[in-house]
């Protein structure tokens, strides 16, 4: 198993809170590159066992932390895909991954402040999943071993901007920058018990808001992976937002505020911080 991460801008293995550079343990510059180092998701295990004799780089400063997957070829988020946010936003169960994109510009640090758009921006915390290599029309029972790990993150969405338009395009309200925070690391997927199983919750301002698990995922990761490279040939890098549990603020009328802070955590993937704060929103 392995937990990449990006340290300024650097990509490193994390044993025990440790970092290791991976330009310099490997001896190879190119793996510094955090998408270098997907691509070669392969090689990490091996490179985290001989982490054990290695000379760290030092802890793991929080501050450094950037998007593990800082450039994903493509980002395509799902709606819908737990009944119980299906039900909360009274709609109907869709019969085929509801998918929209996120636009690369949004994918921002762990740790990143989220400019608001407006009074009506939301939260809805999600597994990613990060595709391992270029893959087309995924059979079921292949789809896992074109999986490089899964991050944790937030698909902060302005939700007037998302509802706009008859019908209806989710991915604008969706792609403000910052509104992609991802990490705090990517984990290879032996790194979980089950790894359809991985419990995820999210606090604002000190409530805890949201709180499932991806067992109650209506698509599970296995089938987006076949869905989506049935239709688009994936790249590695690649993410899918996995869709959000219930407990968003739309179901309530409650939306983020400045000075709020957002905390998103899963299991084994590890939480993070994002201090909402005052954006611009859109000129129409
Ligand atoms: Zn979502």
């Amino acid at each position: 198993m392995f937990r990449l991460i990006n340290h300024s801008g650097r990509a490193a293995l994390v044993v025990d809170g440790q970092r290791f550079d991976l330009g310099r343990l490997a001896g190879d510059e190119l793996l510094s590159d955090p998408m270098v180092a997907i691509e070669r998701h392969g090689e990490l295990h091996a490179l985290t066992v001989r982490c054990g004799d290695a000379v760290t780089d030092g802890p793991v400063e929080v501050a450094a932390l950037l998007a593990p997957i800082p450039s994903p070829p493509k980002v395509f988020a799902i709606g819908l895909n737990y009944r119980s946010h299906a039900a909360e936003a009274n709609m109907v169960l869709p019969s085929a991954p509801m998918t929209f994109t996120k636009f690369q510009n949004c994918i921002c640090a762990p740790g990143s402040d989220i400019l608001l758009s407006g009074d009506t921006v939301d939260w809805e915390v999600e597994i990613v999943v990060v595709i391992g290599d270029r893959c087309r029309n995924v059979s079921l029972d292949d789809a896992w071993n074109h999986v490089a790990g899964l991050t944790l993150g937030q698909d902060i969405s302005d939700r007037t901007v998302q509802l706009t338009g008859q019908p209806a395009q989710f991915s604008l309200g969706k792609s403000f920058d910052t509104y992609g925070p991802i990490g705090p690391a990517m984990v290879s997927v032996d790194a979980f018990e089950d790894r359809d199983n991985i419990e995820l919750w999210c606090d604002v301002a000190g409530d805890r808001v949201q709180a499932g698990k991806t067992s109650d995922l209506l698509f599970p990761i296995a089938q987006l992976v076949e869905y989506l490279s049935s239709i688009c040939t994936l790249e590695a890098g690649d993410l899918i937002f996995t869709g959000t549990p219930d407990g968003v603020g739309m179901a309530t009328g409650r939306f983020l505020k400045a000075g709020e802070d957002i905390v998103s955590g899963a299991s084994v993937i590890g939480e993070f911080t994002n201090r909402c704060v005052a954006g611009t929103g859109p000129s129409l």
